[in-house]
């Protein structure tokens, strides 16, 4: 959000993440210098180049840090706001290695940024942008399938990925695999279906997941399960956006929804997707029908609710508000959105948070399919969809005659059908998301010291990251 605060403003992302990560490291049995190697970022990549727009040449700044190549290719998404500095790029970079590593995508972790507000660019300059960037990354091999294999972020989508990917193209005739080079295009130019809705989708299906235990919302004051639970979601985007279609469709009632520029509260519930076309409209959530005008942009993360979702920018809940923030849950959708400050204060108060490494790991799992998809050449489903949905019938047919009776028309219509490229990807995502979080609260339970669910998700992450830096041998 663009209303940060100075000190917000100098406070060192990267040297949050070190502090998580150096907390969790005490638990990890490891090495010290696999933990050293690990912890740092393996090459920063910080470049200018000029670009012809309406108001003459301007020098733009952008950057690419890959933070560890245990994995190949590296991960991570292109962020364009007008606050991208080395320090964000760094932490963003070294926050996707754990994200892989705990979802097991097999993939290092990078990050990249431009500092621009892209609110001020034309589309044709936005492209120009894009592409000469992809060109500063080609020339230095930190693009391709086997390489580095950037994704959306905050700012950019669908359009940035089909410039990158075309751009990248034109460099490497005849490479069967390059578009393989990003991911989250659109599906027309290589992209996976449900790579649009990944993130907020994991975000609903591991939140769904994490309130199903019985005894952990019971320390919460919770009752297990979503339905008529209270929500409050920062940020619109896509992020954002989905997550809370996907709470509101299963039943929980979105009572806050905030933007960079208004939020707003109505304790009878908001259908997301109504007030993000008011927002478009309008460019403003303030008016939307039923709902009352809160007074600053950032009360969104102070009203009473069960669940908040940042889904923005990091360092939005900090030392100076975490106190008043009263979500018995926070569900990490953005990158870094609580500090380790505000932690300490929430999970003193017995709060809940699930970390950004897991809690927001859906987009990159989803990249992971679409990476596949773009090596095997072959949409998913493409072979099986057609026997499925025929064997299934046949199973329907067998039923029916050994015992008579005929399936209603509804429980034919879950099984008379074959699993299309969707259901797949919702299906392996789901499957990721629930593995992870087992994960995560094994490690949490067996470790008397582990205060909350982020150092968790750190050891797990780094345990798997160890192992991987062991099995690859240190080169003499
Ligand atoms: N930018 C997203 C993230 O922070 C997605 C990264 C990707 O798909 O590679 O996780």
């Amino acid at each position: 959000m663009s209303n940060q605060t100075d000190a917000q403003k100098h406070h060192s992302f990267f040297e949050d993440v070190i502090r998580y990560f150096d907390y969790a490291a005490s638990f990890v049995n490891a090495p010290e210098g696999i933990l050293e190697q690990i912890k740092h970022c393996n090459s920063v990549y910080k470049m200018r180049f000029p670009v012809k727009t309406s108001r003459g040449i301007e020098v733009v700044e952008a950057y690419r840090v890959e933070h560890s190549h245990h994995k190949l290719p590296t991960k991570g998404g292109i962020r364009y706001n007008e606050n991208v500095n080395q320090d964000e790029v760094m932490a963003l970079a070294a926050l996707m290695t754990y994200k892989c590593a705990i979802v097991d995508v097999p993939f290092g972790g990078a990050k990249g940024g431009i500092t621009i507000n892209p609110r001020e660019y034309s589309v044709d300059e936005l492209e120009r942008i894009t592409r000469r960037y992809t060109t500063e990354l080609v020339k230095k091999n930190f693009i391709g399938p086997g390489i580095d294999v950037p994704a959306p972020d905050y700012g950019t989508g669908e359009r940035e990925m089909a410039w990158m990917a075309d751009t990248y193209a034109a460099f490497s005739m005849g490479e069967l695999n390059a578009l393989g080079c990003v991911t989250g295009k659109p599906v027309s130019q290589g992209g996976i279906r449900g790579r649009r809705e990944a993130t907020g989708l994991g975000v609903f299906y591991g939140t769904r997941y994490a309130m199903s235990f019985e005894e952990d919302m019971k320390k919460l004051g919770l009752t297990p399960g979503l339905e008529g639970k209270t929500v409050a979601v920062q940020g619109l985007g896509n992020v954002g956006y989905h997550a809370a279609k996907f709470f509101f469709e299963g039943g929980a009632k979105i009572v806050s929804l905030g933007e960079y520029n208004s939020s707003i509260y109505d304790a009878n519930g908001i259908d997301p997707t109504e007030a993000k076309a008011y927002f478009s409209a309008k460019g403003t959530l303030h008016g939307y029908p039923g709902s009352k005008a809160l007074p600053n942009n950032t009360d969104v993360l102070e009203v009473e609710c069960d669940v908040l979702i940042p889904a923005a920018l990091e360092n939005q809940i900090n030392g100076s508000n975490a106190a008043r923030v009263k979500a018995k849950i926070i569900s990490e959708g953005a990158n870094g959105p609580v500090t380790p400050d505000a932690e300490d204060i929430i999970t003193a108060r017995g709060g809940m948070i699930i970390p950004d490494i897991y809690m927001n790991a859906g987009g990159v799992t989803v990249s992971y399919f679409e990476w596949l998809k773009n090596l095997s050449h072959v949409r998913f489903g493409r072979m099986e969809k057609r026997y499925q949905q025929n064997m299934n019938n046949s199973i329907i047919q067998a039923i029916e005659s050994s015992t008579g009776k005929a399936l209603t028309e509804s429980q034919k219509k879950v099984l008379d059908r074959g699993a299309d490229e969707q259901d797949l990807v919702y299906s392996g995502l789901e499957e990721s998301m629930i593995t992870a979080y087992d994960q995560i609260r094994a490690t949490y339970l067996k470790h008397d010291g582990i205060k909350n669910l982020r150092t968790a998700a750190f050891v797990t992450a780094i345990e798997k990251i160890a192992v991987s830096y062991e099995m690859m041998g240190i080169f003499p």
